[in-house]
């Protein structure tokens, strides 16, 4: 009998560190496009899972050691999705996997600005994984900053999880506002143009090299909110 301790035990066997679950209900607020609806008609629940994003990256003189584990924790988080619609359908429950990262449809060329199917971090939030910081990353008690999500829309009703209730953000830092190179941050959006000009580098030799990390370095939750 599939429910939300089986999945959640499913999940943690294939490597998630935290999983989460809302009722499509809680998603009122959602763009319209990016509803679960508007993926999947008939979503009922959405599962929300994140694995550890080492913290050892941040501490390299180099961004490459970062690069290459977010390229992995991409190709991890995928992996999980798409392990859980496998088991999931085996139970006859539909599981739409959405992508960590790339790909998704929206992109406004003009601003520069994409968007994921649904957006991820919302559904972490919701799924009481965290509390999103001025830095727009999700803010895990446990992890801090230091996570990658993942999720699947289903057909079923399951046990939710409560939304997170601890505070996210040191009251008045603003160190991640202040420390960006491109005034990017204003506390509760990212300007992703002005991110994307610091942030991709890319060399015919070496490859693509995510060259900035700082609102996720500076931010004293990168290690979790209680260390
Ligand atoms: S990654 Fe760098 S440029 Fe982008 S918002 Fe964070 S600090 Fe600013
Ligand atoms: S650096 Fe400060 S303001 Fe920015 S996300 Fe972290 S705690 Fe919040």
């Amino acid at each position: 009998m599939i429910n939300s301790d089986r999945i959640k035990e499913i999940l943690t066997k294939k490597g998630a560190d935290l999983c989460g679950i809302a009722p499509v209900a809680r998603f009122k607020d959602a763009p319209s496009g990016f509803h679960p609806l508007d993926v999947f008609p008939d979503c009922k629940s959405v599962i929300v899972f994140a694995s550890y994003f080492p913290l050892s990256t941040l501490q390299a003189k180099t961004n490459s050691p970062y690069t290459f584990i977010r390229n992995m924790m991409v190709d991890k988080l995928d992996k999980i999705s798409f392990q859980l619609s496998i088991e999931l359908e085996k139970e006859g429950v539909i599981a739409i996997p959405i992508p960590s990262s790339e790909p998704y449809d929206y992109w406004d060329y003009e601003r520069q600005h994409g968007r994921g199917i649904i957006s991820l971090k919302h559904a972490g939030f919701l799924a009481g994984l965290g509390i999103l910081g001025k830095n727009t990353l999700l803010i895990n008690d446990e992890y801090g900053t230091m996570i990658w999500l993942g999720a699947n829309l289903v057909s079923i009703d399951l046990e939710p999880d409560l939304i997170a209730t601890y505070q996210a953000c040191v009251s008045k830092c603003t160190l991640c506002i202040d420390s960006c190179p491109q005034n990017a941050l204003d506390g509760l959006t990212i300007n992703q143009k002005a991110c994307r000009e610091k942030m991709f580098t890319y060399s015919e030799g070496g490859g693509l090299v995510l060259s900035c990390n700082i609102c996720r370095k500076v931010c004293p939750h990168h290690a979790g909110l209680y260390k």
